[in-house]
Formats: structure tokens, C-alpha cells, sequence
């Protein structure tokens, strides 16, 4: 047994840093305010922090039948699958095969990359016996952050959540698709709709809930979307007939928060300095770095001996997200630290992911105000990400926030979790898209 003892600096040290990494209510208050002054902005296509995208789709009725493929790129889990919908509102997935994109793949060339999604494909339609005459369509899950200029266009602003591909950025991203998917000789495959994954997870969920009207991701990075009344859409020239859109945010680049010092370390040591501030304090992907990095803090000022830790975790991104996890449920990711050590560590992963779900909270309360200033209708938010899912006590937290804003009028609120919704989303705005006889041509060559 180790028996080394925390400093007595100790509690002085965790309740800075608590107050530090806190969430009260009137911050939640203020973010709230600054979501929808940024929501304001962003709809008449004014410069802020949140892009608020239109995405060309809208709630599906629950009627939309057919099949279709769905292909989704997301952060770590991406995948090809084959999709079927009843128009009863079941949209039931028959076979999906996951793929990983290493390292060198997402930080290489382009066209390599998109090489490797058509390779995925091309396996997948084998694995499946599916015949490479007949045609089929396949609808296009890209989780970053893109300009849409169509259903089935739109171009990728710029890469997120670690990618850095070359030749992608500016593009659209459905034609580099096309094209890597005609090298390697799919010719029967038309790519007839492109969509985010928090836009799929909110149509998939949709589908069959009709109370379901906004969307979050809460995986690597974190995402949300919503259905916006067309006539609020300022920035949009041409509004058509249609009444409602759902509107991609990419709140994960929200800016108006409160930071630390631990946080400004992390995003200039980030592949993407200056962005993505709110994801850098919520999601998957950064909440394990800046547990790591406030812990190498508190070892550097003598409060935390975990020469262990030191050892364990001197690389950057070392300490995962996964392993918080693990520490939050009274597990250890390695074993040579003593009993105060571990429980410092827990506290400080504590403190960590109760920020993240108290900013995930306000940011999609701010977001239901925003539909419903006064909170009279029931609301579902369809959620997915392996973060929501398997953090103890991460939805707890989430609704905490709820519960202090609106009491008990905080049960009109249902958190759902969508797994895996993004890629059965995107077929289902495939088959909603023909019904409703929305061109998937391109606006834009
Ligand atoms: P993606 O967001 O890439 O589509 P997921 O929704 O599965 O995929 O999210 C994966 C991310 O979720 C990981 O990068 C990690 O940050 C986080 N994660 C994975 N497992 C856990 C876990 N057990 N506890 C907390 N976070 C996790
Ligand atoms: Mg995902």
C-alpha cells in the first residue's frame, strides 16, 4: 500500500480550483443571455461566434419509407451502414460496419482520406453481397462544421476535433466523395443528401417522436441543433415556401465563456488555437487534457506528490476522457497512487465534467427558451455521444441545471439519448428529401 499523504495545501488548492471550474446559476444565467444574443447574430449572417448553418432539411413526418445507405464520419467511430424505413416512424439499421481513421489518415492528404471512406464502402457492399450494378443511394454523415449550400453540397469550413487533412478545406466535400468513390470504381452509388450529425440524431428521433425538436452531440466534439421558423432565418435569401428548417449551430465554437487559465494553455497548444472554446470545455475529446493538465498543476505547487501520475501521463492527450470515467466510478486507470492521491484525482475529474454538463445544460436550455420563451410545450432532446452515455452522473448534472432554471416545470424536458442516430438520420433525410421532392442536385458545381 502507498501511503503517501496530499500536502495540506490540499483542501485550500481544490477549493480554488472548484471555484474556479464553477458553474453558478447566474453564470448559467449569463449564457443563456449571451446563446441568444450570438443565435441573433449568427441567423442574420452577422460575424459571432456561433455559425448557425441552415441545413435544407426539416422534420420528417414519420411516413418516409424506402432504404438507403448512410455513410458517417464522425470524430473516433465511423461507419457505413444500410438503413430501412417503414413510414410508421421505425428506422431500423440491417447492417453496419465501423471503421477506424488512424492518425496519419486524418492529418494526411485529402484525397487519401476520402480514398479510405470509399475503400470502407466499397467492403462493406462486398461484406453485404450488395451488387455494384444495381443503383443505390447513399446519404453523407460529416461531422465538421460545413457551409451548406445544398441538400446534397456544401463545403467544409474548417476541420475540427483533431482533423487537419489537406485539400479539404473550401471544398465541397460531397463532390471529393463522388470522385473517391468513382476511383475506386463505385459507379453505382449517387450521393444524394449530406448532413451533420446532430442534425440526424434530431431526425432520427424525430421520426417517431414528434415532441423532438433539437438535437446534441456530446461525443469527441459537441455540437446541437433545432428547428427554426423559416422567417427568423434572416441570412437566408431564397426561404421558399417551407416553415420550419432545422439549423446546424456548431455551438461548439460559442466563444462567451468564462475561462481559466488551464483552458487558455490547452487551446494554444491545440491544433485549432482560438476556436472551439466551448467544445474545448465540454466534449470528449479535452476534458481527460485539462484533467491532466490541472493535476500536473497541483504536482508542480507540491499539493499532489502522483509521481505515479507524472510518470503515467507526461504526454499530452495521455489521460482519456474514458479514464475519468473510470476514476468517477471509483475505479483506477493505473495503480501506484495512494489512497490521498486518488482521491484528489477523482475530485479534480469531478469538478471537470460537473463544468462540462453545467455549460452543456445552459447552452441547451438557451436553446429551448429560445423556441419557447416561457417553456409551454414538452420538449425531447434527442442526444448521442459516447460522453452523454457513459459518464456517471453526466445527465444528472444536465438536468440539475434544469431543475434550478424552471423547477418543476423542468419535467417537460426529456433527454433522450439517439445512439448511433446520425448515421439512420441521414437516410431518413434521404427518404424525406424524395418524398418532399427536394432537388439533391447541387446549387453550386
Ligand atoms: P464520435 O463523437 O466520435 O462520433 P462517440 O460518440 O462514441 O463518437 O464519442 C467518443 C468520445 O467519447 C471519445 O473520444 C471520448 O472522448 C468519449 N468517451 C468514450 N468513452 C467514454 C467513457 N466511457 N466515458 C466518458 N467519455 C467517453
Ligand atoms: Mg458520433
Amino acid at each position: 500500500m502507498i501511503n503517501r499523504k496530499v500536502s495540506s495545501d490540499y483542501d485550500k488548492f481544490i477549493s480554488k480550483v472548484e471555484k474556479i471550474f464553477s458553474v453558478t446559476p447566474a453564470d448559467v444565467k449569463k449564457i443563456i443571455d449571451n446563446f441568444h444574443q450570438e443565435m441573433r447574430r449568427g441567423l442574420a449572417g452577422r460575424g459571432c461566434s456561433l455559425k448557425m448553418i441552415p441545413s435544407f432539411v426539416d422534420r420528417p413526418a414519420g411516413s418516409e419509407a424506402g432504404r438507403c445507405l448512410a455513410l458517417d464520419l464522425g470524430g473516433t467511430n465511423s461507419r457505413v451502414l444500410a438503413a430501412r424505413l417503414d413510414g410508421k416512424g421505425n428506422a431500423r439499421v440491417f447492417a453496419v460496419s465501423k471503421f477506424v481513421v488512424s492518425a496519419a489518415l486524418m492529418r494526411g492528404a485529402g484525397e487519401a482520406l476520402f480514398d479510405f471512406i470509399a475503400g470502407c464502402v466499397r467492403e462493406f457492399l462486398a461484406k453485404n453481397r450488395i451488387s455494384l450494378r444495381k443503383k443505390y443511394q447513399l446519404a453523407f454523415t460529416f461531422s465538421f462544421p460545413v457551409e451548406q449550400t445544398g441538400l446534397a453540397a456544401g463545403k467544409l469550413i474548417i476541420w475540427t476535433k483533431g482533423f487537419s487533412a489537406s485539400g479539404v478545406e473550401g471544398k465541397d466535400v460531397v463532390r471529393l466523395l463522388d470522385d473517391a468513390l468513382w476511383r475506386s470504381g463505385l459507379k453505382n452509388i449517387e450521393v444524394v443528401a449530406l448532413a451533420n450529425d446532430t442534425v440526424g440524431t434530431l431526425v432520427t428521433k424525430s421520426y417517431s417522436d414528434r415532441s423532438c425538436d433539437m438535437g446534441v452531440i456530446l461525443g469527441t466534439g459537441t455540437n446541437a441543433c433545432y428547428v427554426e421558423k423559416v422567417s427568423n432565418i434572416l441570412k437566408m435569401k431564397s426561404r421558399g415556401n417551407r416553415r420550419s428548417m432545422i439549423i446546424n449551430m456548431e455551438w461548439g465554437n460559442f466563444s462567451k465563456l468564462r475561462r481559466c487559465h488551464v483552458d487558455r494553455e490547452l487551446d494554444r497548444a491545440s491544433g485549432n488555437p482560438g476556436r472551439q472554446y466551448l467544445e474545448k470545455m465540454v466534449s470528449g475529446m479535452y476534458l481527460g487534457e485539462i484533467t491532466r493538465r490541472v493535476v500536473f498543476h497541483m504536482i508542480s505547487k507540491g499539493v499532489f506528490l502522483g509521481e505515479g501520475f507524472e510518470r503515467a501521463y507526461s504526454e499530452e492527450y495521455s489521460f482519456r476522457t474514458e479514464d475519468m470515467s473510470l476514476v468517477a466510478a471509483g475505479g483506477m486507470p493505473q495503480r501506484d497512487l495512494s489512497a490521498d492521491e486518488r482521491k484528489a484525482l477523482k475530485k479534480i475529474c469531478d469538478i471537470v465534467s460537473l463544468r462540462s454538463a453545467r455549460i452543456a445544460g445552459g447552452a441547451i436550455a438557451a436553446v429551448l427558451l429560445w423556441m419557447d420563451k416561457e417553456l409551454r410545450k414538452r420538449h425531447t432532446v434527442a442526444i448521442d455521444g459516447s460522453l452523454f452515455e457513459k459518464y456517471p452522473g453526466f445527465e444528472k448534472n444536465i438536468k440539475n441545471v434544469f431543475r434550478e432554471l424552471f423547477g418543476r416545470r423542468s419535467k417537460k424536458i426529456k433527454l433522450e439519448m439517439a445512439k448511433d442516430g446520425s448515421g439512420a438520420g441521414a437516410a431518413v433525410i434521404a427518404a424525406w428529401a424524395q418524398i418532399n421532392h427536394i432537388s439533391t442536385r447541387r446549387l453550386h458545381a
